[in-house]
């Protein structure tokens, strides 16, 4: 028997009835865009992130642009960010016209940090995008000090991070603004894409809200170059529906997490950082090896189904290579060899964590401890 990586039908099948009832009420209602589910998700979106704007878009790579492109971001400027992200993080910078500037990552907690933020910024420099990595929020507070003695703006990539928290604060109210990601996969997804912009600025919100649709104002005169980037109203339905249910899930997540942990606190791997003042949320587990590759093959052939997140630093790619900053971006380099992310969402059973902590436990057998990152 298989333990899959992530299994999305289960979760599904958990609220078939509710998802039904709402995508059969917006069928009848004949408005397939914005309207009441899309502002009423809007509305409890920006609620759990404690600021008063949400704007729905496509995608969360949509609303990284778009967050930018609001605040004035565009050809000529630099946009800071992590090297260890997702490369949408990057194609969301790049798709404004800006330059992408990597920086390297703290070995703790994986997220940017002020030194390799510094290390980065030059005179271009007009924001840092943090990204809270896995669900564990970065350094906000201290890159917002930054940000603001640097004059640059802060802004959050909380894909993985819907309703984590950094002293009590939520993350999507710690920067300027903040783009969240609603694809399947994450902590609150959609039944396709979907994404938003929170704010507590009233104008990026207003500015957001007109760029998302060609930025018509009135209709029929662009008063800004916008898209089309909107958040269907089938999604908005389908989204408030899950949104009542995160928070358990979230707590589902941390449950496991902590099953891991008691799991493998005698194994020779670096576990996820936990800190009293940030509530990290998991979207994903990882944890680091050496020997990764050979360490996921005997998992594999022990039925466990593990990923990568990400397997390349993004200036390791293709696309990218010019993003290199030679002898810089160190512990992202060595990170990407040594991460694997273990099966971990709300459905995931008890007896599916053990199975998993006790084939890591046979592929590491006579195996030594492992220095962090960090210090290699
Ligand atoms: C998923 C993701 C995005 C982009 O979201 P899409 O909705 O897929 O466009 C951005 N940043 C990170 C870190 C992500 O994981």
């Amino acid at each position: 028997m298989t333990v899959p990586f992530l299994d999305l039908a289960r979760g599904a099948a958990t609220l078939a009835e509710e998802i039904e009832e709402a995508v059969a009420a917006v069928v009848a209602s004949g408005r397939f865009h914005g309207g009441p589910p899309v502002e009423d998700f809007e509305r409890d979106f920006a609620g759990l992130c404690g600021v008063p704007h949400a704007v729905g878009v496509a995608s969360g790579t949509n609303a990284i642009t778009l967050a930018l492109v609001a605040l004035g971001i565009g050809p000529g400027d630099e946009v800071i960010t992590a090297a260890n992200t997702c490369v949408a993080t990057v194609s969301g910078i790049v798709a404004t016209g800006a330059r992408p500037v990597l920086a390297d990552v703290d070995a703790e907690t994986l997220t940017l940090h002020p030194p390799g933020v510094e290390d980065a910024l030059t005179a271009r420099t007009r924001a840092i995008v943090a990204v809270h990595l896995y669900g564990q929020c970065a350094d906000a507070e201290a890159l917002a000090e930054l940000a603001c003695a640097r004059g640059v703006e802060l802004v959050e990539d909380a894909a993985h991070a819907h309703g984590a928290l950094l002293r009590g604060r939520p993350v999507g109210s710690l920067g300027r603004a903040a783009a969240f990601s609603f694809y399947p996969t994450k902590n609150l997804g959609a039944l396709g894409d979907g994404g938003a912009v929170v704010t507590a600025d009233e104008d990026v919100a207003a500015r957001v809200r007109l760029l998302r649709a060609h930025g018509e104002h009135p209709p029929g005169n662009a008063e800004l170059r916008g898209t089309a980037s909107r958040l269907d109203a089938l999604q908005a339905a389908v989204l408030r529906v899950k949104l009542r249910r995160l928070e358990e899930w979230n707590e589902r997540r941390r449950a496991l997490a902590g099953l891991y942990r008691e799991a493998l606190a005698d194994l020779p791997v670096v576990l996820p950082e936990e800190a009293e003042h940030r509530r990290h949320v998991y979207h994903l587990f990882v944890v680091q090896v050496e020997d990764r590759d050979r360490v996921r093959e005997a998992l594999a052939a022990d039925g466990i189904e593990t990923r990568v997140h990400y397997p390349l630093p993004v200036h390791r790619q293709d696309a990218y290579a010019e993003l290199d900053r030679p002898g810089r971006l160190g512990t992202s380099e060595r990170l990407a060899q040594r991460i694997v992310s273990l099966p971990l969402y709300p459905e995931l059973r008890e007896d599916e964590l053990e199975r998993t902590g006790e084939a890591l436990r046979r592929a590491l057998a006579g195996r030594r401890s492992i220095a962090r990152a960090g210090s290699l």
